[in-house]
């Protein structure tokens, strides 16, 4: 077994909105190392085409039919570090201000879709395991069953679909199935795509891949509850014996503290306490905090909604400003959010800053100089924010659900173990009282806090390991 082909919709560096995109821009790096000849394909949204159109090579132009309409494709490719690129073109779908959000998502993901399977046809590179991610692609298993399964070569191929968050499902109205994506009637019948009344891209993915994926263990035992199967858990348990879950890991050469160009001192976990004095300083004297590099300084890096706990944090805060701590936070998202982060920086001028927006160099320097990262998420597949806090030395703050259980260990007061600190329920008052604990053992018992802060960075967040399992999966599919 040899070739891979990943379909997603984002992917660094390219194009980001979220942790897809880091995994996408880094896990296909490290089966390329091993030896695998891992492709990725992916839409040319604007973004891409803004800053790295001129780079790629024109591939060829074919059609789709969508809508009893045939639309040309454009495909190009762009090798990066040694694993190749493609690139679906189509301007009116895809060259948008945002990615996703729109009224029509049904039908450019349904092109898509499309596009990639009809490229098989038309280069030289046929793929036995197609590895696709979230909803954007989740009908991709159920085009190649359905359609084309007449054709030995995409017959041949064995599907691996990983759900990255599946509160997001493409779900969209029954019209689109002939139309869009060529698809019988009968495929709702049966129930197969089947979901209130409509279809579910991420259904489907569900239903008619050879395995399923999410990317942590525990996210993937909470998917088949009713708390957390966002109405697919009957599905999910259906599927049960061909789904498991996988840990992320993150690209640990662009995540270095050591050699990030992004930040101001670089530091390793000897040099840890002078390079984020450092740090803390020139973001202190950037962002208008007061310049103290011994005060606490905690960060917050996400998406601004519902999932991420910002509720917690927003019901907290005036307790937590009471605190002898500094408060950083980079975000955008739900407009509530945005508001009481505003009014919060508003209040506590030199203690307060909250950056509205999506900033990467930012984000850099935010790691580097925090100590404390927070992310009392309500739920979290697995979570890339605390996995990059580990290894800038940042300690996180956590719920313990999804990613954020199996990835942090919680501080043991007793024997001095861990690499973060931890709260079970859903609960502003119990993530308060472990802030607290948090905030005491930062100036009272340096000592502890400088252990909890090695293991933290010595942690192995790589993906050495979840790479390997990957590669089994694969490896089982093919029946090597
Ligand atoms: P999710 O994918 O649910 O948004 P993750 O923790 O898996 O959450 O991944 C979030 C990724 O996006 C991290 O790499 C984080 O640093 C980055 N990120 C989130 N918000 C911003 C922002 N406003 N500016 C820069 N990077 C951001």
């Amino acid at each position: 077994m040899e070739r891979i082909l990943f379909v997603a919709t984002e992917g660094l560096p390219f194009v980001k909105s979220g942790g897809l995109a880091d995994v996408i821009g880094s896990l296909p790096n490290e089966l390329r190392r091993k030896g695998y000849d891992v492709r990725v394909v992916l839409p040319l949204f604007k973004k891409i085409a803004i800053n790295w159109h001129y780079k790629f090579t024109f591939l060829r132009t074919y059609t789709v039919n969508i809508n009893f309409e045939e639309k040309q494709v454009n495909l190009f490719y762009y090798i990066y570090n040694d694993v190749t690129y493609y690139f679906i073109e189509h301007r009116d779908y895809f060259e948008r201000e945002g990615l996703y959000g729109y009224e029509d998502d049904g039908e450019r993901f349904a092109f898509f879709q499309k596009a990639v399977l009809e490229m098989l046809n038309q280069i030289d590179y046929f793929p036995e395991i197609m590895h696709c991610h979230d909803w954007h692609t989740g009908m991709i298993p159920c085009m190649c069953k359905e359609n084309f399964n007449h054709d030995y070569r995409y017959r041949s191929i064995k599907h691996v679909y990983t759900i990255h968050n599946l509160a997001f499902q493409g779900n969209f109205g029954r019209l689109m199935l002939g139309p869009c994506l060529g698809l019988g009637d009968y495929v709702f019948d049966n129930g197969n795509v089947r979901f209130d009344g409509g279809i579910s891209f991420m259904k489907a993915g569900i239903v008619y891949s050879d395995k399923i994926t999410t990317v942590s263990p525990t996210y993937a035992q909470e998917i088949k509850t009713t708390q957390y199967g966002e109405r697919l858990e009957s599905v999910l348990r259906f599927r049960e014996a061909d789904l498991c879950g996988v840990v992320n890991g993150i690209d640990t050469e662009m995540w270095n503290p050591k050699t990030d160009s992004l930040i101001t001192k670089n530091y390793t976990s000897r040099t840890y306490k002078k390079g984020k004095a450092e740090n803390k300083k020139a973001l202190q004297e950037k962002l208008g905090l007061e310049v103290n590099e011994d005060v606490m300084l905690i960060g917050l890096v996400s998406r601004l909604t519902w999932q991420k706990g910002i509720y917690l944090i927003i019901e907290q805060l005036f307790n937590i400003c009471n605190q002898p701590v500094q408060l950083v936070f980079l975000g955008s998202g739900e407009a509530g959010l945005e508001e009481k982060l505003r009014e919060a920086e508003v209040s506590n001028p030199g203690k307060v800053c909250f950056y509205c927006g999506y900033n990467e160099e930012l984000s850099h320097e935010i790691y580097a100089a925090s100590d404390l990262f927070l992310m009392p998420s309500l739920f979290e597949p697995c979570g890339i924010s605390q996995l990059i806090s580990m290894r800038y030395g940042t300690l996180p703050l956590v719920r313990e659900t999804g990613g954020l259980k199996d990835t942090v260990i919680p501080y043991n007061k007793f024997t001095g173990e861990g690499t973060g600190f931890s709260f079970s329920n859903y609960n502003s008052n119990d993530m308060m009282h472990v802030l607290w604990e948090a905030i005491n053992l930062y100036y009272n018992e340096p000592d502890a806090w400088k252990q909890l802060v090695k293991n933290a960075m010595n942690k192995d967040v790589s993906w050495e390991q979840s790479a390997e399992f990957y590669i089994g999966i694969y490896k089982e599919l093919v029946g090597e």
